[in-house]
């Protein structure tokens, strides 16, 4: 079982780069954001409350990102591998995931972290914002307002992995295929 987290600030790729590698390994995609606007779409109460944190450009707080989290990966039990994309986004969510694991006697692997600068990272998602639809990638304000969280709250995961050697860096920038393969030879050499 292999589990690995695809880490990164806002617009690094982790979400294109996750598909790519999901499929190709035939592991399962989990993204946090991707559950959270699945969620926002049903209208349901889970949206409702992630919508106003996700607007801000804040943090969706952790009891409820831990837990739908959680459902995810109970739900599916027998698979091969899962690459975590957006989360853990925290200190604390990487202590509830290595324990959520830990109940089924597995860690994570690896935590790549995709490098790009602020203001690459800034122009791509204010692009982006032409097609996604996603009120949060827009506004210029709120993108730093991410930025800014990704550097307080979400970096120090980056340390956290680093202590026992299990965090790695693969440059995000160039094209899709050139950085899957600078992610998948780094894969294949775990
Ligand atoms: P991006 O990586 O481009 O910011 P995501 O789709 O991963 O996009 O996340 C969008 C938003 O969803 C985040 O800005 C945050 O508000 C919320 N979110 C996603 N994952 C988490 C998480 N693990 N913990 C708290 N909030 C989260």
């Amino acid at each position: 079982m292999t589990n690995i987290i695809l880490f990164g600030p806002p617009g690094s790729g982790k979400g294109t780069q996750a598909k790519k590698l999901a499929e190709k390994y035939h592991f399962l995609h989990i993204s946090t954001g991707d559950l959270f606007r699945a969620e926002i779409g049903n209208k349901t109460e889970l949206g409702q409350k992630a919508m106003s944190y996700i607007s801000k450009g804040l943090l969706v707080p952790d009891e409820i990102t831990i837990g739908m989290l959680r459902k995810k990966v109970e739900e599916n039990h027998d698979v091969e591998g899962v690459i975590f994309d957006g989360f853990p986004r925290n200190v604390l969510q990487a202590e509830a995931l290595d324990e959520l694991l830990a109940e089924r006697d597995q860690r994570i692997s690896a935590l790549i972290a995709l490098e790009v600068e602020d203001e690459e990272i800034i122009n791509r998602i204010l692009e982006r914002a032409k097609t996604s639809g996603r009120t949060d990638d827009a506004d210029e304000e709120i993108i730093r307002n991410r930025i800014k969280v990704y550097n307080e709250e979400t970096a120090p995961v980056f340390n956290y992995y680093r202590e026992d050697g299990r965090s790695h860096t693969v440059y995000g920038v160039g094209s899709i295929e050139e950085i899957f393969d600078r992610l998948r030879k780094l894969i294949d050499s775990l």
